[in-house]
């Protein structure tokens, strides 16, 4: 339960202010999350961690000399847009490019990826690499598609000292990888966890058992299991991260850095109960334990339980393991605190919105009509679709859709207001659904409103033919931006469908016909979701869970695709 908030749905941004005066000597706000309120070295490469809220430490406490340059922060559990990737990078920039570090789930792929070819365009050199230490959620062979659990800390600790130590951006990203590769973890879930303002937990563990594969947020465990004691729990971690144990030859001679973390209702004397066990275990396995730290280091919300985490050093991994580094939530070693920065950074540039012709400006008005009426139904279907996400995703669909359509109407009200066309119109709506709404969902549906917006101008007035081809292009979109196919269990599932009969309807039938006879495509796509298992986005992980319940993404969508049928004259 979390007892202190003010607007649930402004949660994220309300703890980052707290955090950023709370911190004032390590960070300072910027548009999109936090960067050091430090100097950085010119020259040297910025290293952004990111992700949603809801697991601090993780991210914005890791910010500081010999760790992170930057934290970007999404709303709880959802990834933030790539507009607050850049804006964070454009902030953290030393001038030796920008490296991001997050951890491999859809959302982020998407939005950072973005992010990433977007400062390319304007010169500046970005990477990011994916870190998927938690052996439950893949195969061995699948490593990298892994998701990214509590060896997040691993992977920023010892990027950001090698980045402290000189590395340039190409050497930065090679360690990254190097560290992720050589990190496991597995963890054990013994209550689920609870949205701010929610009155449930997003998932429930039975009465004397425990989950095993914890999610981060707020996902139930791969499996079930009946309680154990502590040596028990600990045997069964140490057995898991240690089955990927690499051969001790070459670098690796048995030396590993270890972190029992806690996921945040777990308190700190259980965890040094578990520990006991934990280093017992994995000394009498022959290894070495180097720097361990227990304690709450990747949270999520008020879940309790447990994670182990081993990365298989070498000398190369052990040095920058145990380097200095003094940030808000993790401080080791020696390191110099760096001297405050004297100006603040550069507030972000504002564009000016330009108005467009008479009739285009008065199709944008419409256009921003429609955007209301998607908002009003989201807040109507919130809870419906916030509890389909439940069973297999994180069971912030809702949410997510609510936030999204709400910036989607007001970034179209300020381009009304200016007198824009309907392309600015629509454009201003896409990058504020992105940006509000964060997550898979938000980058699919802001993009794909972009991609719409492409079709039209802000002079001429834009006809039924053209309007028909704008929304097909938008639905298809779906399917090449985020990559899956039909029978993934996405949205793809009722957009692609749904694309396919409006191009063809739009051949026989008037615009208002043809898009009555594509929301029929798109409804029957969406229930044929409940026969199958997720295999793309952050569901695939428990996909067995979501068979009987259709998938959440591709019912809003038909919502929406209903709405649009229902409103556009
Ligand atoms: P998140 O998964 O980041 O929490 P949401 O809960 O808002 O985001 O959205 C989840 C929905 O996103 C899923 O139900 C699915 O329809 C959709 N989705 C996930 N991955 C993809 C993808 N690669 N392509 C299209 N849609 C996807
Ligand atoms: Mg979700």
């Amino acid at each position: 339960m979390t007892h202190l908030w003010n607007n649930p749905k402004e949660f994220a941004a309300d703890e980052l202010k707290g955090f950023t005066k709370a911190f004032a000597d390590y960070v300072e706000l910027v548009h999109g999350g936090v960067v050091r309120s430090t100097e950085s070295p010119s020259g040297q490469v910025a290293m952004l961690v990111g992700g949603g809220s809801g697991h601090y430490p993780a991210f914005a406490g890791w910010v500081g000399p010999g760790m992170a340059h930057g934290a970007v922060c999404g709303n709880i559990f959802a990834s933030p847009s790539a507009s607050q990737a850049v804006s964070v990078a454009h902030a953290a920039d030393n001038g030796g490019g920008i490296l991001y570090l997050y951890g491999n789930y859809a959302g982020d792929v998407l939005q950072f990826g973005q992010a990433c070819e977007e400062l390319k365009e304007q010169g500046v050199d970005a990477r990011m690499v994916m870190i998927s230490d938690d052996i439950a959620s893949n195969s061995e062979e699948n490593h990298r598609d892994r998701r990214g659990i509590a060896g997040d800390l691993m992977v920023v600790k010892v990027t950001g000292a090698a980045i402290a130590e000189g590395y340039d951006l190409d050497r930065a990203e090679e360690v990254a990888w190097k560290s992720n590769d050589a990190t496991r973890s597995l963890g054990v879930a013994f209550t689920g966890c609870t949205l701010p303002g929610a009155t449930e937990p997003l998932f429930e563990v039975e009465e004397g058992t425990f989950g095993l594969g914890l999610g981060i947020h707020g996902e139930p465990g791969i499996s079930s299991h009946d309680m154990m004691d502590a040596e028990g729990i600990a045997g069964l971690l140490v057995d898991g991260v240690l089955k990927e144990e690499p051969a001790r030859e070459g670098g690796y001679t048995g030396r590993v850095a270890v972190l029992l973390n806690g996921l945040g209702a777990t308190k700190y004397e259980e965890l040094f109960v578990l520990y006991g066990s934990v280093s017992d275990k994995l000394e009498a396995a022959g290894l070495t334990i180097v720097g361990p730290q227990v304690g709450e280091h990747v949270t999520s919300l008020d879940m309790a339980g447990v994670s182990l985490t081993v990365m298989f050093l070498d000398d190369e991994l052990e040095r920058l393991w145990l380097a200095g580094a003094d940030t808000p939530a993790f401080r080791t070693g020696q390191v110099d605190k760096g001297v405050k920065r004297s100006t603040p950074v550069a507030a972000e540039v504002v564009a000016t919105i330009e108005a467009g012709s008479e009739v285009s400006a008065k199709q944008g008005a419409a256009a921003k009509d429609i955007l209301a009426a998607f908002e009003e139904r989201m807040i109507a279907e919130e809870a419906a679709l916030g509890k389909l996400d439940t069973f297999a995703g994180d069971g912030d669909h809702g949410q997510g859709m609510v936030l999204g359509t709400t910036a989607a109407r007001k970034g179209a009200e300020k381009a009304v207001e200016a007198g824009a066309g309907l392309a600015t119109v629509l454009d201003e709506a896409g990058k504020a659904w992105a940006e509000g709404a964060g997550g898979t969902s938000g980058a699919l549906w802001g993009n794909a409103l972009r991609e719409v917006a492409k079709k039209f101008d802000n002079e001429n007035e834009a006809d039924d033919a053209l309007i028909g081809a704008a929304i097909v292009a938008g639905a298809k979109f779906f399917a090449q931006y985020g990559g899956a196919s039909v029978g993934d269990k996405t949205m793809v599932d009722a957009s692609d469908p749904y694309a396919a009969k409006l191009d063809e309807a739009l051949g026989s039938s008037s615009l208002a016909g043809a898009l009555k006879a594509a929301v029929a495509a798109a409804d029957e796509g969406a229930k044929s979701t409940e026969g199958f298992a997720a295999k793309k986005g952050r569901a695939r992980t428990h996909g067995e869970k979501s068979i009987g319940h259709a998938d959440p993404g591709a019912v809003s969508f038909s919502m929406i695709v209903d709405v649009l049928a229902n409103t556009l004259k």
